[in-house]
């Protein structure tokens, strides 16, 4: 405890705090979304490492260097040799100021949060957090933005369906998609006409290097360095294809959040849209329930972050992102005509075919369609009055006029160990 900031106990104890109070919330039913667990103790090193601090000074360019710290007398000097005699500050886009902990390089550029600051934002707090070998810093800012109006091009697109699968990264319910989106060469489309977007390269790369890590790993010994190492090894991989995912993710999520006024995105808890990896009676998948399990991880992710990603950049851009139920049947109703399919759709069956209509369709971009479609419907019926429901469950999150908006992490710097201070408390 004495080794440690008092802002870093401060911000355990609020975070402690506030799980408590949703934890009670939701049991007293003041709490809209998924019943809340009790809060689990947190540790270092075992749980994720971060802190908090609250509104302290903080910033880059143009930010004053502390007089006790070490930077402060060598920017001095350099100011002196120029005969300039003032206080040194920040003059790149490369640098953040941390109360206690000093200026610190970072690795990604500040100019988002520079240009923030310029337009008046306010710097709210920040958090320092640790992903594997990696320090971040987190700068939240509030700052009130005139309420954004969709484009020309925005409305006449109007809504989109975004289906997130295995076989594509997600299909789209406009067939207009690639077209649209011909000058964007970072969206990456499948090429054969339809509206979906290829998985990404690297995915199958970063799996086969997974598998050749645990497999190290099982035939390691227990306790000894070289374990430790490939568990090391194991956690930055995990990190750095999560990056990874999320960039290319953020392509996506801008593409729509400027190029719709509605999203409609299935909730993913649906069941049964993993799993290709089974095969057939005569020729089995092999290791069927761990791809699975990975399927699902992937997809759940992408789900979550995608949300994260449209729901703060639609308030940007004016469109509006709609969650659609989780048990409405997507890949089942054909989107032409409306029929239901009697059976479940087999995963390995890729086009849609209407017993009733006749129109054969991509599966994917079927249920793009579909969900399009209940997205328009329940967003109409949002709209009407007196439903009085929120957005979904965690309430209107990024669709308010004047909202506050979190920037960008900055990674910070990881060869230097200045941030050595925050195990979670
Ligand atoms: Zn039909």
């Amino acid at each position: 405890m004495h080794t440690i900031a008092r802002r870093v106990l401060v911000s355990g104890v609020k975070n402690a705090d506030k799980a408590w109070d949703n934890y009670n919330k939701s049991r007293m039913k003041q709490r809209a979304g998924a019943r809340m667990g009790v809060p689990r103790f947190k540790c270092k090193g075992v749980s994720r490492d971060s802190f908090t601090v609250p509104h302290e000074t903080t910033g880059a360019y143009g930010t004053y260097y502390h007089e006790k710290d070490p930077e402060y007398a060598r920017r001095k000097a350099q100011l002196k040799r120029r005969g300039i005699s003032a206080r040194p500050t920040i003059t790149d886009y490369r640098h953040v100021r941390l109360s206690h902990l000093g200026v610190i390089r970072t690795h990604n550029t500040t100019k988002p949060l520079v240009k923030a600051v310029r337009a008046g934002a306010q710097i709210r707090s920040y958090t320092v957090s640790r992903a594997a070998n990696r320090w971040y810093v987190s700068i939240l800012v509030e700052l009130t933005r005139p309420s954004a109006t969709p484009t020309r091009a925005q409305r006449s697109a109007g809504a989109v369906g975004v289906d997130l699968g295995v076989r594509y990264l997600a299909a789209l319910s406009d067939e207009q998609a690639p077209q649209r989106f011909a000058q964007y060469p970072s969206l990456e489309f499948t090429g054969d006409g339809a509206p979906t977007l290829a998985n990404p390269r690297w995915a199958r790369t970063a799996e086969k290097r997974l598998v050749r890590l645990q497999r190290a790993l099982a035939r390691a010994q227990k306790g000894s360095n070289r374990r430790a190492r490939i568990v090391q090894q194991i956690a930055r991989h995990h990190h750095l294809v999560a990056l990874r995912r999320e960039s290319g993710l953020h392509q996506v999520s801008k593409r729509l959040a400027t190029g719709y006024t509605l999203i409609g995105l299935e909730d993913l808890a649906v069941a049964g849209m993993t799993a290709s990896a089974a095969g057939t009676i005569e020729a089995p998948g092999k290791r069927v329930r761990q791809k699975a399990g990975l399927n699902r991880s992937i997809l759940d992710a992408a789900f979550s972050t995608l949300r994260r990603q449209l729901e703060y950049k639609a308030s940007w851009y004016g469109s509006q992102v709609q969650i659609v139920d989780r048990f409405f049947a997507s890949s089942q109703t054909c989107s032409a005509c409306g029929a239901r399919a009697r059976t479940k759709l087999d995963l390995r069956v890729r086009v849609f075919e209407c017993a009733a209509c006749g129109v054969r369709i991509d599966r994917d971009v079927n249920a793009a369609r579909n969900i399009r479609t209940e997205a328009v419907r329940m967003y109409e019926a949002q709209l009407a009055p007196g439903t009085g429901e929120s957005l979904n469950g965690r309430g209107v999150a990024g669709s308010d006029a004047a909202g506050s908006v979190v920037l960008g992490d900055a990674a910070l710097d990881a060869s230097r160990p200045a941030a050595t201070g925050g195990g979670s408390p």
